[in-house]
């Protein structure tokens, strides 16, 4: 069995974005980009179900600029077997993207898709989901463990009251949470190795994808400073402050 897995390339996790002072968008110049974490947890548990044998190649799939390759590399180094890049210097939002995985998906009839939760950039949890729906796919979201059963994939998902447990018909669509694995780190060897591995290149036109398609940011700003805090001497004083200041009792 096939199994597809994407990665983007977002601004690290340990960086403090700065907006940019027209407020068109987030400053990305000289700041350092990682593949999204939950990219990595999708990247893992694809490689893992390839080392035991449940998948027989694994696919990673980037959508973004030249330097996705960078994320695409990794990916390769963990253990996925080739790499496709869709080349784009603009960013584009979740509808475009599923459209331009859908493609993919299309092209090389996966039996599982694995994507992030989310990225944590624009955190919109919407591109899995997206994909699932124009492929009319089944999509098991925020999924903290997978057991592939023949035909079937069996998923627990985290949702607000505890673990839901779905059994999906494959070709399926899985979205990764926080707790399904822990990612490797590539070694060095793995990182020579993965130089070697084909990544094939294709452009918006070749998906017949309009890039148009979907949100336009119209600007972007710092969310407000926070006002300090307040201390209370007692619980009196807090129901008056929150009845008579703050007016929300
Ligand atoms: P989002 O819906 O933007 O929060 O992204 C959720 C997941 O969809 C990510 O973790 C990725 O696995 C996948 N994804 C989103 N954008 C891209 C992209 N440009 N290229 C590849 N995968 C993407």
């Amino acid at each position: 069995m096939k199994v597809l897995v994407t990665v983007k390339r977002v601004v690290d996790y340990a960086v403090k974005v700065r907006v940019k002072p027209d407020g068109s968008g987030v400053d990305l110049s000289n700041v350092k980009m990682s593949m999204n974490p939950f990219c990595e947890i999708a990247v893992e548990e694809a490689v893992r179900l390839k080392e035991s044998k449940v998948a027989s190649e694994v696919i990673v799939a980037s959508v973004g600029p030249s330097q996705s390759s960078e994320q695409i590399r990794t990916a390769l180094a963990m253990g996925a077997d080739r790499g496709i890049h869709v080349e784009v210097e603009q960013e584009l939002p979740p509808s475009v993207v599923s459209r331009a995985l859908k493609f993919i998906v299309l092209k090389e009839k996966p039996s599982l898709v694995i994507l992030g939760k989310q990225a944590i950039d624009d955190d919109c949890n919407q591109t899995g989901q997206m994909l699932a729906q124009i492929l009319d796919w089944p999509q098991g979201t925020f999924v903290s463990k997978v057991k592939v059963e023949g035909e079937k994939v069996q998923v627990t998902r985290e949702v607000d009251r505890g673990l839901e447990t779905l059994e999906l018909r494959l070709p399926a669509i899985i979205t990764c949470d926080l707790r399904l694995n822990e990612p490797r780190y590539a070694t060095l060897p793995n990182i020579m190795k993965a130089k070697k591995k084909p990544v094939e290149k294709l452009g918006l036109k070749d998906l017949n994808c309009d890039p148009l398609h979907g949100i336009q940011t119209l600007s972007v700003f710092e969310p407000h400073k926070r006002q300090g805090g307040n201390k209370v001497e007692s619980v009196a004083e807090l129901i008056d402050k929150l009845r008579n200041e703050a007016k929300v009792i």
